[in-house]
């Protein structure tokens, strides 16, 4: 119990989580500035609209809230379980040992100071680019799909919603970390030993603090702050995560980045900003998890896992004794041609 109470609010005190309370107030900071100079609202006005309480109420982010909570029992459970990057960085370190044919000592005239720059920046954007690639398969996978789908089927966007997941979506994403991390630092400490260090702010990344001091909270809230368009190209605004939440066709499968959007540019999924105002969020395709019950939404993504599991096997099946009835015909055939073919030579004999 003294677990569960303390990890609840260690999400608020531990600045490299990112619902820390100084992260939330300068988000909502830069909500109230955004909302008076862009939006040209009266500060009255601007917080109304902040603290509005038909989002915060609302049936979607009560249930953020619950699944928040309902969340830090199975990661009490569920996390010692997980490979810590700490295994996965001492095999890479001691596999990359066994490597003879590399000089290291061309790295070490390389001055510390350089070395911490490459690595943060290293960490920073393998763990973006590989939160990239496994949000995408999240929705291209259609058993990563359905555990995605609890994310999706918020229709209210608040800070809490980032932890609106499926806790076997949090097991996926949490080894993800550990291997971008572990085989960064392997790698790192490898090459220039103990030079490595990451340069941090309250311990967390330089880059991630500089990025939630931005207002990375705002990405899922109701204010849809727009970059410039050159910016949308380099970091996903708040309202580019919002259009990701979008039902719309055209926003299907668009702007699958955590900080930066060049991933979304390179590999063809960028969509800048609209208004966000305008936009319906949540699935147009699972009338079931639409309700927001914490049953549906724990329970259907395994019911449905199942049956794709199922699906999958059936079709094996059906595919494996299609193949098996053609090569026993194609045997057939073969054999009835060869009998025939003896027996042809042997009458020519006689
Ligand atoms: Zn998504
Ligand atoms: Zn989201």
């Amino acid at each position: 119990m003294i677990d569960f109470v303390s990890s609840i609010f260690e999400h608020f005190v531990d600045p490299r989580k990112r619902i820390f309370f100084g992260y939330i107030f300068i988000s909502l900071l830069i909500a109230f500035i955004w909302l008076i100079y862009v939006k040209k609202l009266s500060p009255i006005k601007a917080l109304y609209k902040i603290f509005d309480k038909r989002i915060f109420f609302s049936k979607s982010s009560k249930s953020d809230y619950s699944i928040f909570l309902l969340n830090r029992v199975f990661t009490l459970f569920i996390s010692p379980m997980l490979i810590t990057q700490v295994v996965i960085a001492t095999l890479i370190f001691h596999s990359l040992h066994k490597i003879t044919w590399l000089n290291l000592t061309i790295f070490q005239d390389i001055p510390k100071s350089a070395v911490v720059l490459l690595f943060t920046l290293t960490i920073f954007l393998l763990d973006d680019l590989t939160k990239y690639f496994v949000h995408r398969w999240m929705h291209k996978f259609p058993i990563l799909w359905a555990l995605h789908k609890v994310h999706h089927s918020a229709t209210e966007l608040t800070p809490l919603t980032i932890y609106r997941t499926h806790p076997l979506e949090g097991v996926v994403f949490s080894l993800r970390s550990a291997f971008s991390q572990g085989t960064a630092i392997s790698v790192f400490f490898f090459l220039f030993g103990d030079k490595v260090t990451l340069a941090s702010v309250l311990g967390v990344n330089i880059v991630i603090f500089i990025f939630n001091v931005a207002g990375a909270n705002l990405r899922h809230s109701h204010i849809g702050i727009r970059y410039w368009s050159w910016l949308e190209y380099i970091l996903i605004s708040p309202a580019q995560h919002q259009l990701h939440h979008s039902i719309a066709k055209e926003h299907h499968d668009k702007n699958f980045g955590a900080t930066l959007a060049i991933w979304d540019w390179i590999f063809n999924s960028l969509h800048h900003s609209t208004e966000t105002e305008s936009l319906t969020l949540g699935l147009d395709d699972t009338p079931q998890i639409k309700s927001h019950s914490l049953i549906t939404i724990y329970i259907s993504p395994i019911v449905e896992i199942i049956k794709i599991i199922i699906k999958n096997i059936i079709n094996a099946y059906l595919w494996f004794r299609k193949t098996v009835n053609i090569l026993f015909k194609l045997w057939q055939k073969l054999t009835k041609l060869l009998t025939r073919e003896d027996k042809d030579n042997s009458n020519v004999e006689i």
